[in-house]
C-alpha cells in the first residue's frame, strides 16, 4: 500500500501515520522528520533548511525532492510506504507523480484529514507546551496555517480531480479517526 497523508499542521497526520505503519508494516516517511534530522545533524542541507522551518515556511522544492528520492530508493519500500508532509504544493505533487512513475511505484490513495482551523490552533498550542518544537510558536503556527491554505490546499483538489482522494473527518478520538482511515483503505460492504 502506497499512500499519501494530507492535512493541515495539527491535523494528526503524524499520529495516524505511526499507527498505520504498525498496521500495514510499511515505512512512515515524514519529510518534516527527515528535515528535522538534517537540522539536528547539522548537514549543509539542514543548515539551509533551519531558518525557513523555524519561521513556518516551506523549504525549497528541490531540497525536499532530493531528500525524498533518496529515502524512497533506500530499499525498504517494496511493500509500500506512508508519505506524510509531502506534497505541500502543486509542483511537489507533480514531482511526486513523476518520481513514483520512474520508480514504478504509483501511489494508491491520498487521504486527507479534515480538521477545522480553531481546533488546529488549539491542538498546536497544546503540543507546543509538551514538545517545544521551534515552529510551534504562535507566529510560526499562523504562518504554517497560511502556507497550508495557500499552497497545500490546491494539492487536495489535485488528487480529488484525479479521483485519488479520500477526505476524512479528522475530528474525534485517535482510535475513531484510525478506524475511518482503515475503512477508506479497504472499503467493506455494509452488513445487515
Ligand atoms: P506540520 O505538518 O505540523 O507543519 P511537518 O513535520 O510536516 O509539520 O513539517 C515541519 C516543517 O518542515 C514545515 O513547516 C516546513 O518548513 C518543512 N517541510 C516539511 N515537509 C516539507 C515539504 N514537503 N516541502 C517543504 N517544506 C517542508
Amino acid at each position: 500500500m502506497r499512500l499519501v497523508l494530507l492535512g493541515a499542521p495539527g491535523s494528526g497526520k503524524g499520529t495516524q501515520a505511526a499507527r498505520l505503519r504498525e498496521h500495514l508494516q510499511v515505512p512512515h516517511i515524514s519529510t518534516g522528520d527527515l528535515l528535522r534530522a538534517a537540522v539536528k545533524a547539522g548537514t549543509p542541507l539542514g543548515l539551509q533548511a533551519k531558518a525557513v522551518m523555524e519561521a513556518g515556511g516551506l523549504v525549497s522544492d528541490e531540497i525536499v525532492l532530493g531528500m525524498l528520492e533518496e529515502r524512497l530508493t533506500a530499499g525498504d519500500t517494496g511493500n509500500g510506504f506512508i508519505l506524510d508532509g509531502y506534497p505541500r504544493n502543486l509542483a511537489q505533487a507533480n514531482a511526486l507523480d513523476a518520481l513514483l512513475k520512474k520508480l514504478h511505484q504509483p501511489m494508491d490513495i491520498a487521504i486527507q484529514l479534515d480538521v477545522d482551523t480553531e481546533l488546529l490552533i488549539s491542538r498546536l498550542a497544546g503540543r507546543a507546551q509538551v514538545e517545544g518544537r521551534a515552529d510551534d510558536s504562535p507566529e510560526a503556527v499562523r504562518n504554517r496555517l497560511k502556507v497550508y491554505n495557500e499552497a497545500t490546499a490546491p494539492v487536495v483538489d489535485y488528487y480529488r480531480n484525479a479521483g485519488r482522494l479520500a477526505c476524512l473527518n479528522g475530528v474525534g478520538a485517535m482510535d475513531e479517526v484510525f478506524q475511518r482511515i482503515l475503512e477508506a483503505l479497504a472499503p467493506t460492504p455494509e452488513v445487515g
